[in-house]
């Protein structure tokens, strides 16, 4: 399509130096010229030395120390001062060749353009609009550095095309239309570096925000893309701050993992990191906010979580979980339901701190949704989808082992907030810790929990209704009330078989642990059973494979897990959630610490080697120091015995007292 350019355009008279003329009528052909390509067309092909200076980000070529001029400085960046816009003076000395040039300039996220880009912009003396500077340099660049006939030929016609009034309209329109909205690689093309300099150039990563220069921003400098051309052009650069475009986190799993991993991301991004997390029992409400249903079976588990872990919270966060008020039970940790854990950080998710920065959706995610682009672009995938991770399960196949299982059942009770627990937490600690048969999690401030138990294998076959069907959190058994009937919300079937044969031994053994910690058997809501599976990742960080990366907008993704998706551990010694939230609040730095050093460029698993070496280190100490001890002490049948005898041993009398 022939250029409609009707500006006042000056050009160069020598342009077919890259390969193609411009028709007569061209802008180029017109005018006084303000950029010589013959000068840059020989250092392209010879061998001249490369200097390199800095710039402001968006700055303009000058003489001046305003904040958008330029000096050629001598003096060494320190790694201290970065470049950027807030910092305009740093330097970097001028270098011999094009390779020390780009070292120099690397050392933080920079970006390097041959110094003839600037002269193609022009400089404060040519009086022209930002646009037609765009228009003007993006022709220049489409004859001097592309090679391929057709996108010159797409570039000249967006450049004629009048209805395209902006910058970021003429990036939108090459996004679109040549790109296709999607980069086939993550290295820098001539084309990429010609769009970057004039976004820069106009001041569009200054400029606010419309939807249409954060998608043209995201797009051109995804954090992804390589920043300089490799090799570099010989001859000399600038070096501007890359204003790096946003990491997009799609989260899969909207538990606590998942739910720490959105805050922790949101609040260290700085802007640079949007969040998308997906869970399936969430609902939009009325008012338009996310929230679990009314009528949703709610996970009433108490968790002691560590102050070690939520002292690593930020202070609003910390405020946000606890409500100002954490219920002390030892030195150093605090009792907590995992529903209210999951209720105030999902609130606080959707505080105006993070609008636009965490993004929640009321839906589940399988691998085929996610492959047929459901979850739409991403660059990192994070699997915090519990312990039975689909996410796992897929992307890590082979580097999953399993290190042990035991079986455990839960009695959930409920006293009311009035009556609270019927001993101190001091006590029930304290008896807690004196054996491994029974463990209490508790919450003294609305008297409900579990009183969980080990169970054989044998026991673990018994945990079922009266009908036989096995008794689990979706379907959970009951106790019948003193006078025989059953409480609500149950049937006959979902009677726990064992509780209807007083004298069985696992019954016996219900009501030794009842004793321990002082409940009467009317307080328990339901029983449950709980498989414990000890299992491990051996990598904490995966490529996605290219057969779900369709729908990215880059040639593939990297795919995490956190939380009971990485690894399950024993929960008895009480570490899941406190690993899951040390988890989230790692990847949240990690990935920041990355994106900052401009380390996500190409997408290796190298951006991310931090957060899987603190995996591998969490997991090896969970497991090794916790997990694994208490599966070989319950495992074995003669400690089992031992532990059972001296539970029965206890009188009433004194398990009462205690
Ligand atoms: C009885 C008991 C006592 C415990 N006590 C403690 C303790 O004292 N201290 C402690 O630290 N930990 C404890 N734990 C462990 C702790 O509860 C878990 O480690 C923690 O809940 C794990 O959180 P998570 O977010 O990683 O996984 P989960 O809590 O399992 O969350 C996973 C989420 O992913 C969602 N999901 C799954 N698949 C999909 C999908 N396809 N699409 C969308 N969403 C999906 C699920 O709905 C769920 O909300 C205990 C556990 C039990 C069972």
């Amino acid at each position: 399509m022939p250029s409609k350019l009707s500006l006042p355009l000056t050009g160069p008279s020598d342009m077919q130096h890259g390969g193609s003329s411009l028709s007569g009528s061209s802008p180029e052909s017109r005018g006084t010229p303000f950029f010589t390509l013959t000068s840059n067309t020989k250092q392209r092909h010879g061998r001249k030395p490369s200097k390199t200076t800095i710039m402001p980000s968006g700055g303009k070529r000058g003489t001046g120390s305003g904040p958008f001029s330029f000096r050629r400085l001598s003096a060494t960046v320190s790694p201290s001062s970065p470049p950027s816009a807030t910092n305009p003076a740093a330097a970097i000395p001028t270098t011999p060749d094009a390779g020390a040039a780009a070292a120099a300039c690397t050392s933080e996220d920079t970006i390097l353009f041959p110094r003839v880009y600037e002269e193609a912009w022009g400089g404060p003396e040519v009086n022209r609009t930002e646009m037609e500077r765009a228009r003007i340099f993006l022709l220049r660049m489409a004859v001097m550095a592309i090679d391929l006939q057709a996108v010159i030929a797409e570039v000249r016609a967006i450049v004629g095309d009048e209805s395209i009034r902006t910058v970021p309209g003429l990036a939108w329109a090459i996004q679109m239309r040549i790109y296709g909205n999607r980069h086939a690689e993550f290295t820098a093309t001539p084309l990429l570096q010609a769009v970057r300099f004039m976004l820069i150039k106009a001041h569009v990563p200054q400029s606010g925000f419309t939807d249409r220069s954060r998608a043209v921003l995201d797009f051109f400098f995804d954090p992804t893309l390589r920043r300089n051309l490799e090799p570099l052009l010989p001859g000399e650069h600038v070096c501007y701050p890359y204003p790096s475009g946003r990491l997009r986190v799609c989260i899969i799993g909207g538990g606590p993992t998942g739910l720490a991993s959105a805050i922790s991301l949101a609040e260290k991004g700085q802007g640079k990191v949007e969040v998308h997390v997906w869970e399936r029992r969430w609902v939009v409400t009325a008012t338009g906010t996310i929230d679990y249903p009314p009528e949703a079976r709610r996970r009433d588990q108490v968790v002691t979580l560590q102050d070690s872990v939520t002292s690593l919270l930020t202070p609003r966060t910390f405020e946000a979980l606890f409500e100002g008020y954490p219920e002390r039970v030892w030195p150093g940790s605090a009792n907590i339901q995992i529903r209210k854990v999951e209720d105030r950080l999902l609130s606080r998710c959707q505080t105006d701190e993070f609008h636009g920065l965490i993004h929640l959706h009321a839906e589940g995610v399988t691998r085929e949704e996610l492959a047929a682009g459901k979850c739409g672009d991403f660059h990192v995938l994070l699997g915090t989808d519990g312990a039975a991770s689909w996410v796992r399960q897929n992307y890590f196949r082979g580097y999953e082992k399993e290190r042990g299982r035991s079986y455990a059942l839960g009695l959930a009770f409920d006293r009311g907030a009035k009556a609270g627990l019927p001993w101190t937490q001091s006590l029930n600690m304290f008896l807690t810790l004196g054996q491994t048969r029974y463990l209490l999690n508790a919450s003294d401030y609305d008297g409900r929990g579990y009183l969980n138990m080990q169970l054989t294998e044998e026991e673990w076959e018994k945990m079922v209704g009266v009908d036989g069907k096995p008794i689990h959190f979706g379907a959970p058994g009951c106790f019948r009330l003193p006078d025989g009937s059953l409480p609500k919300g149950f049937d006959e079937s979902r009677v726990f078989a064992p509780s209807e044969d007083r004298s069985s031994p696992l019954w016996k053994s219900i009501e030794d642990g009842l004793k321990l910690f002082g409940f009467k058997e009317s307080e328990v809501i339901n029983v449950v059973r709980i498989p414990i599976v000890v299992q491990a990742v051996r990598e904490g960080v995966q490529y996605l494979p290219l057969e779900d990366s369709r729908f990215v907008a880059r040639p593939h993704a990297l795919v995490a897990v956190a939380g009971d998706a990485a690894m399950t551990v024993h929960f008895w010694p009480g570490r899941g959630l406190n690993s899951g939230i040390k988890a989230g609040i790692a990847l949240g730095d990690e990935i920041c610490h990355a994106l900052r050093g401009g380390r996500f460029a190409g997408l290796q698993l190298t951006a991310m080697k931090e957060y899987n070496d603190f995996i591998m280190k969490l997991q090896g100490r969970e497991h090794d120091k916790r997990s694994i001890p208490i599966l070989n002490q319950s495992g074995s049948p003669e400690t089992l015995g031992w532990l059972l005898q001296q539970a029965q041993a206890v009188p009433e009398e004194v398990a009462i007292e205690w």
